[in-house]
């Protein structure tokens, strides 16, 4: 799932997690439950977050890597807020290599950035402040859509209308899935 902050992926990851019977991993909560430890990785994570900054890469794939291993072997995983930077989607793909999981698709949810705002001032977590939003924004733009072109020219973009109730983008994402 790729989308901005305030996107929806949380909640259409965890739709189709229910769908198919395949595990959501959130990176973004995998991230918070780590820095809610008391521990040097912890409290680094925690800065990264809190400043809206990317977590580095490594972090994130040391965190994930046995999650994702351990789900591949369950049936598969949807992955919400990983990958976020092209080092990251090599490091998808060669795990998924790994593990002999096909990346069936990249579902991309398109929202309009006021909405994007909207949606996050409204949910205002701890790590949601105007000028914290203001710079998740920014690295989503820099960091993140250049994943958009990548998944293009691999064939598996899938685009969506974020900008819908639910029901709607759900929908819409489960008709334009390749066929199982
Ligand atoms: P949102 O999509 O609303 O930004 P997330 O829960 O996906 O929310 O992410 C929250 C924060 O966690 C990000 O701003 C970033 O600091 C960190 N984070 C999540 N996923 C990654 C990732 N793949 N790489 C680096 N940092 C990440």
């Amino acid at each position: 799932m790729i989308a901005a902050p305030g996107g929806g992926k949380g909640t259409q990851g965890e739709r189709l997690s229910a769908k198919f019977g395949i595990q959501h991993v959130s990176s973004g909560d995998l991230l918070r439950a780590a820095a809610r430890a008391d521990t040097p990785v912890g409290r680094e994570v925690a800065a990264y977050q809190e400043r809206g900054d990317l977590v580095p890469d490594q972090i994130v794939l040391d965190l994930l890597t046995p999650v994702v291993t351990a789900a591949a072997a369950r049936g598969g995983y949807i992955l919400d807020g990983f990958p976020r930077t092209l080092p990251q989607a090599i490091a998808a793909a060669d795990v998924g290599r790994r593990l002999d999981v096909t990346l069936d698709a990249a579902v991309c949810l398109k929202v309009p950035e006021p909405m994007l705002t909207q949606r996050l001032l409204a949910r205002a977590r701890a790590d949601d402040s105007a000028e914290v939003i203001r710079h998740r924004l920014r690295v989503f733009a820099e960091a993140t859509s250049p994943l958009i072109d990548y998944y293009r020219d691999r064939g598996i973009l899938v685009e969506v209308n974020g900008d819908q109730p639910p029901d709607a983008i759900t929908a819409d994402i489960v008709t334009r899935l390749p066929p199982a």
